[in-house]
Parts: structure tokens; sequence; C-alpha cells
């Protein structure tokens, strides 16, 4: 035996695998989709350095892949309904929030409720009590604001239309603001806290997907109507029409083509998913460039199809 060779080989092997560590780890990542056959092999990774594109915590090595993986997160997401948690229905009624501080009358709510209920099945038979006190002149809209406020708990925006959003947001697609009669205030670098500002009531669930969606804390409060609509006008012609809006998605498929498509197009190193309502909202995030938005109206039947599409893939276990 020579002396020392033990040590030596120790050595050798300690240097060759941390060698082979740093060489792999400048690999392309292994491909997300367990059966893909694109990048699964070593001979693929040291040839196509691509770091592909990520979707959920994995990270998908071509546009097949990518989409083959939508159809099993498709699948897995239920749609959310509007307003789920923290309903206002089990609140004090807004007409009691303005009665309690005499702002209205018996008599004045009275008139309203009856007029809500004699314009039920007609055009105006969505219209909340607020707006029937308003319409009959019996409260201002800064009162049904503030009782609206009192009833979600939250504090009322006394800014002016053109200082909301006026600094550096995250771009929210506007179709989404205005479905949701919301707009971001201003962006708290310090605690990543997003204001969002509401004028007919706070929808949790959709705090939640921008939260999910731009990776930040949020917190909600209320505005005029008329504050809500001036500032997301002055937003949409600030922003332009940047948001690329597909307002009739046939099926599922079409839904996975066009993410897949656009993802590769624009080069996106992520994509991001979240369902607001009817809509899906997808963020393709690329290096060093703008973030590109697609909103897609979601046919109503969506995920059972979603659901039969993906029986037949497997993608590693998305997060
Ligand atoms: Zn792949």
């Amino acid at each position: 035996m020579i002396p020392g060779l033990n040590q030596r080989l120790l050595s050798w092997s300690a240097a060759w695998s941390a060698a082979w560590r740093g060489y792999s780890a400048g690999l392309a990542p292994r491909c997300g989709y367990l059966e893909c056959v694109h990048a699964g092999s070593l001979w693929h990774r040291v040839r196509r350095r691509s770091r592909g594109v990520r979707l959920q915590g994995a990270r998908y090595c071509q546009t097949e892949c990518l989409e083959l993986a939508l159809t099993e997160v498709f699948a897995q997401t239920r749609p959310v309904a509007r307003r789920g948690a923290g309903s206002a229905a089990h609140r004090i009624p807004l007409g009691l929030h303005l009665l309690s501080r005499q702002q209205i009358t018996a008599g004045q709510l009275r008139t309203a409720l009856e007029a809500q209920r004699a314009a039920e099945g007609t055009g105006e038979g969505k219209k909340k009590i607020g707006g029937w006190l308003q319409e009959l002149g019996f409260a201002s809209e800064q009162q049904v604001t503030a009782a609206l406020a009192r009833q979600w708990s939250c504090p009322v925006l006394r800014a002016g239309a053109e200082q909301i959003g006026a600094g550096r947001v995250p771009a929210i697609p506007v179709l989404l603001l205005e479905s949701f009669q919301m707009i971001p205030v201003e962006l708290v670098e310090a605690t990543g806290t997003l204001l969002m500002a509401f004028s007919d009531g706070i929808d949790y669930t959709v705090l939640y997907s921008i939260e999910r969606m731009l990776g930040c804390r949020t917190d909600a409060c209320l505005v005029c109507p008329s504050t809500l609509q001036q500032s997301l006008q002055t937003l949409a012609r600030r922003r332009g029409s940047s948001d690329i809006v597909f307002d009739r998605v046939q099926n599922a498929g079409e839904c996975i083509r066009i993410i897949g498509n656009y993802s590769a197009n624009v080069r996106a190193q992520e994509v991001r998913l979240a369902r607001c309502g009817e809509h899906l909202w997808v963020r393709l995030e690329r290096l060093r460039q703008e973030t590109v938005n697609l909103v897609l109206r979601l046919p109503a039947n969506i995920s059972s199809q979603f659901s039969v599409l993906s029986s037949r893939f497997s993608v590693t276990s998305p997060v």
C-alpha cells in the first residue's frame, strides 16, 4: 500500500464531487414535467442550457411541457366564489348604520327599501340600498361610503382622484380593477404592503389573488365610487393598452395554447396565474423587461374540461 494513497483518493473524490456540483449547477435544470422527452437526459441538459420557464415552483424546459403542466394546474384550481369570506351578509345593514347616526330617518329608509323591492326583476334590480338612498336624495355619496366602511370595518380614503395610484404601484389589469371596482393606491416598500381601495365593499378573494400574483401583502380601504371612477380613467389613460385581453376563450385547450404561445413569444421566465371571478389573470415575468399581463375570460364549464384533459398527465408536485 502506498503511504497516503487513501488520503489522496479521498481528497481527489471530494474535489471531483465539488467540481461536478459546480458544473451541474450550470446545466439546464431538470424539467418539471416528469415524462418530458426534451430535457430529461443529461446530454440534453448539457446541450440545452436554457433555463426554461417557471410555473408554481417548478421549471419547464419547453412550451410543450409548460402547456402540459398548465393542464394539471388548472384541473386543481377550483373556481373561487366572489366575496366568499367576509361576506357583508352577516354584517349590520348599511341602512341601520346611517339610521343609528341619524343621517337618515326610519321613514326614508322604508321608502328606499320599498323602491328597491319594486325594482326587483327590472334593470335597476341590482342597485344596492346605498344607491337608492342617494338617488332619492336621502344620503350623500360620502355618507354612504362612510357607512360602508363601518360595515366592513376599514378606513375611508380621503385622497383626490389624481393622487390615487400616482406613485409606483404594480400593474394590475384594468379590466380586473373595473370588474371588482378597486384600484391600487400605493405600495409601501418598507413593509411590502399594497393598499387597495374598493368602492363597493371589499373582495377578500381578489385581495388574496393579488397577494399571490405580486408577492406582497395587501390592505384595504373604501373610497367614494365617483373618485374611484375618475382615478380608474386616469390610470387606464396612463397605462394605455398594455394588458392583453381575450374576451372569448372557447375551451380549456385554447386557454392553454394562448398562455403557452405568449410565454414563448415574450420569453417569459415565470408564469403566474390567478383566478379572479370569471377571469384568469396571467402574469408573464421577464428578465429586465416589463411584465406582460394577460386576462382571459373563462368559459363557465372550464374546470371540468381541465379535469378531463389532465387525467393523462403528470407533473412534479406543483406548489
Ligand atoms: Zn420538458
